[in-house]
């Protein structure tokens, strides 16, 4: 299993989920996964495709995505196609004699397929071992994004003769579509793959500015350089926020179901192909966007379930880089989303999307922690910790009582007696051993280490509360105790602090990648664009942002260099890695 995803995929190790889903498949299980959107579905099925005999078909109610996946296969060394009503009767025809003669290990094809007769037939004349439900929500009715025909297309699934095991996947599922999923596809308990649903790499910001287009220029020009997906709920808002961008000189393009198909797919491609960085769309735009470097998603109104929010925003950052995804709202969005509650004809679906969109508007007004508010919605048992970086959790400031902490500082300092530098002091109660500490002997104190289960920035915080109240005095850089100091150790005087979430700062040393060469890496990505131009295939499938970072922060100079960075395969090795080898020697030289 490992060395088919080092082989053709180059990656070291499996996320959560992928290995115990492959294997469920490798046994001839079927197996139902609920992986978080970048989580890595598309591996759970590709890679015991290519360790089965036989074809593997892959449904997907999602047409446009189906080019990207079979180009990313294609990318990779691995022959795959796809039958859909975008193609000529001559390329179906090409694809159709391809899979007969044992051509292709992948067919992408989407529900509505299954109604044609001749598919059926040409489907009883191959040898399909695996079956994948790729967006498996959307063939439940309690989905947020139900598709009746991909229900319906079960029946005719189930009904094949070949002796196929299926895999269906999803990245949002209540327990409502769950259930439905295992029931419709006879899935047993026991092979429900689910991992958390958290995107670590996510930061979700709530603005609920009144100057929302003025916000939103000033967002967008933070990141002029990335990519990112403006959402707005109709087609008239799209039009209006693009005549905003064209006044302030901003690069965009729009989407939305008004255009025709012509524009949209041109208006996609640019995006996709990274020409233009910026897109406005209606929920029209997504679903069939594989692109994985999409740094922020901003909703410019309120989404109508948590649902759908997830689902976009989550397009953000497939690449597990880091990436925002700001929601803006106003009390109009919620009017509007009413509306169009109201237009649903069966009264139990209109009650069911009054209580999701009451969840939604709950999101907007909650003071817990964003991200854990999301995960607690999907799956309610799920143990919740603070992300520390969302727009609640950076303004988590609670009325903390620290009169025990300040007990502690300022015992230190009276016991260390001459004045004290500051961050001798935090050193000391931190438990630090350094040459000066042993020198000065501090390390035999009774108070050393005393405050070791804090952050230094969260003692340096103490400190910097008891000295502005007094109770400690700073001269020339060195702290010492005021008289009245002595109520707070005797306990006849508390002291409260805001004390604010700490763990902010430790995650954003770890996450940001401050080796990164910024230079090197906008050659490489020119590199990589070029390269996909030449092949007429996205950037992202030669390689993701995030190889490109790597390559950028380690800079290898060989083949044997380049295959130990994740995302380097033994295809790209030989296919795209000499290229990008020679642009690291140029630069270094
Ligand atoms: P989704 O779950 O949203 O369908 P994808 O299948 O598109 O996610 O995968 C998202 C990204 O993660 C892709 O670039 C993919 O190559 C990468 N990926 C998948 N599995 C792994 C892994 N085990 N290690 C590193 N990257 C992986």
């Amino acid at each position: 299993m490992e060395h088919v995803l080092k082989e053709y995929f180059g990656y070291e190790a499996f996320r959560p989920g992928q290995r115990a889903l492959i294997q469920n498949a490798l046994d001839g299980h079927a197996t139902l996964g609920i992986l978080p959107t970048g989580g890595g579905k598309s591996i759970c099925y590709q890679i015991p495709g290519l360790m089965k005999s036989g074809l593997t078909l892959v449904i997907s109610p999602l047409i446009s995505l189906m080019k990207d996946q079979v180009d990313s296969l294609n990318a990779s060394g691995i022959k795959a196609a796809y039958l859909n009503s975008t193609l000529k009767s001559s390329e179906t025809k090409k694809i159709e004699t391809g899979l007969l003669g044992g051509e292709f290990q992948f067919l992408y094809v989407a529900p509505e397929r299954f109604n044609q007769k001749q598919f059926i037939n040409l489907l009883y004349r191959l040898d399909i071992s695996l079956i994948a439900f790729d967006e498996a929500h959307c063939i439940s009715k309690w989905g947020h994004d139900f598709r009746p025909s991909y229900r319906e297309s079960i029946q005719t699934v189930l009904t094949l003769p070949h002796h196929f095991t299926i895999m269906a996947l999803t990245a949002t599922a209540t327990v409502d579509v769950k259930e439905d999923i295992c029931e419709l596809l006879h899935i047993a308990s026991q092979y429900v793959i689910e991992t958390s649903t958290k995107r670590e790499n996510l930061k979700f910001l709530i603005d609920p500015t009144y100057q929302k287009q003025k916000r939103l220029i000033e967002y967008i020009n933070e990141h002029i350089d990335d990519s990112g997906i403006i959402y707005a709920n109709t087609r008239k808002q799209v039009e209006s926020l693009s005549e905003v961008l064209n006044m302030e000189k901003i690069n965009h393009v729009i989407y939305h179901a008004g255009l025709n198909k012509a524009v949209k797919e041109e208006n996609q491609s640019v995006f996709v192909k990274d020409d233009i960085k910026v897109m406005i769309a209606t929920n029209a735009f997504g679903m069939g966007i594989d692109k994985s470097n999409v740094r922020y998603v901003v909703h410019y109104n309120l989404p109508q379930d948590l649902e759908s929010y997830y689902q976009e925003a989550g397009r953000a950052g497939r690449d597990s880089v880091e990436s925002e995804c700001l929601l803006m709202y106003s009390d109009q969005d919620i009017k509007l989303q009413q509306f169009f509650i109201e237009t649903t004809q069966d009264e139990s679906i209109q009650e069911l999307k009054k209580e999701k969109l009451n969840k939604m508007i709950g999101y907007t007004k909650t003071k817990q922690c964003l991200q854990a508010t999301i995960i607690n919605y999907f799956n309610p048992n799920e143990h919740l910790t603070k992300c520390g970086k969302c727009s609640n959790c950076l303004q988590a400031t609670e009325n903390y009582n620290m009169t025990t902490e300040a007990k502690k500082i300022l015992s230190c300092i009276v016991r260390i007696k001459t004045p004290v530098h500051k961050l001798m002091i935090t050193k000391v109660l931190h438990g630090e051993l350094d040459d000066a500490i042993k020198h000065a002997d501090y390390d035999q104190l009774s108070t050393f280490g005393l405050l070791k289960n804090y952050d230094t920035s969260a003692i340096q915080s103490f400190i910097e509360t008891l000295l502005f109240n007094g109770y400690i005095i700073e001269q020339n850089g060195r702290i010492y105790c005021h008289e009245s100091a002595r109520k707070i150790l005797t306990g006849d005087q508390q002291i409260m602090t805001y004390y604010k979430n700490a763990n902010y700062k430790e995650r954003v040393k770890i996450t940001t990648m401050d080796t990164t060469d910024e230079l090197l890496l906008s050659t490489l990505k020119d590199v990589r664009k070029k390269l996909s131009e030449n092949l007429s295939i996205p950037p992202f499938t030669i390689f993701s942002d995030h190889t490109l970072q790597l390559f950028a922060t380690k800079k290898p100079v060989s083949k044997d260099e380049m295959i130990l960075i994740d995302g380097v395969g033994s295809y790209k090795l030989k296919h795209y890695c000499p290229k990008f080898i020679e642009a690291i020697k140029n630069y270094s030289a």
